[in-house]
């Protein structure tokens, strides 16, 4: 199958009830800024081409970012600040997305998540992440001829990719890597290209209001990925 048809079966997903229950929630009291809106209140699909050479790996769509416009880190602060650091890095063709239909594209660069629904106080639970981590594989089935890097962002991502990544036939070291801003190693296997995979801390609020995380610190993330993908 391919990734469009991946997406769109993604779309219909009522595994998780507490999930289901929160997105369709959110999607019908919406915020009153956005009460002109049609929220989209369904599973997120990831965005970018099907033959990506980096993907970028997020936690879960925000409330009323991705579950508001049906687009990964579209229409909310996180994604504010990845989509300027993209487009400051050559990798987007705007710095901002603000939602589908604005005329984003991205070069080379795939972006998805482990959960694809919006989960309450931006937490899924260990068991939502296990049963979101099929659509992942999936995913990264497609991608695995082109995919040459990986940036994580954020421990939790990091933790829900290896087993993916192990699932998808790359070689987890042991002992596992450990996450941090700028970890990096080189995954290989018998059957697969050599995968850099990267991590980066998220693009978070708590991270970038506080200067955890800088406009620089990420650009140089994303450059490296770009350059270890051959972008
Ligand atoms: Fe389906 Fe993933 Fe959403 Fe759970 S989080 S309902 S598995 S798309």
């Amino acid at each position: 199958s391919s990734i469009a048809e991946l997406d769109a079966t993604l779309s219909q997903c009522r595994a998780c009830p507490r999930l289901v229950a929160w997105r369709e929630e959110v999607a019908r009291v919406k915020r009153s800024a956005y009460r002109d809106w049609d929220y989209w209140g369904r599973p997120v699909p990831g965005i970018g081409p099907a033959d990506a050479a980096l993907a970028i790996i997020g936690l879960a769509p925000a409330a009323h970012g991705g579950n508001r416009t049906g687009r990964m880190f579209t229409g909310d602060r996180s994604g504010d600040v990845l989509f300027a650091a993209l487009h400051a890095v050559g990798l987007a063709s705007q710095p901002t997305s603000v939602a589908a239909g604005d005329g984003l594209r991205l070069y080379g660069v795939r972006i998805t998540a482990p959960v694809h629904c919006a989960p309450p106080a931006n937490k899924p639970t260990p068991a939502e992440r296990d049963t979101c981590r099929s659509w992942l594989a999936a995913e990264l089935q497609l991608l695995r001829p082109t995919l040459r890097s990986m940036v994580v962002l954020g421990g939790f991502a990091w933790q829900a990719v290896l087993p993916v990544l192990a699932a998808a036939g790359w070689v987890i070291p042991r002992p596992r890597p450990v996450f941090g801003h700028g970890a990096r190693r080189t995954l290989s296997g018998p059957d697969v290209p050599d995968l850099d995979l990267i991590g980066c801390y998220h693009v978070s609020q708590q991270n970038t209001f506080t200067g955890k995380l800088t406009p620089a610190m990420l650009e140089r993330v994303l450059r490296s990925a770009a350059e270890s993908a051959d972008l």
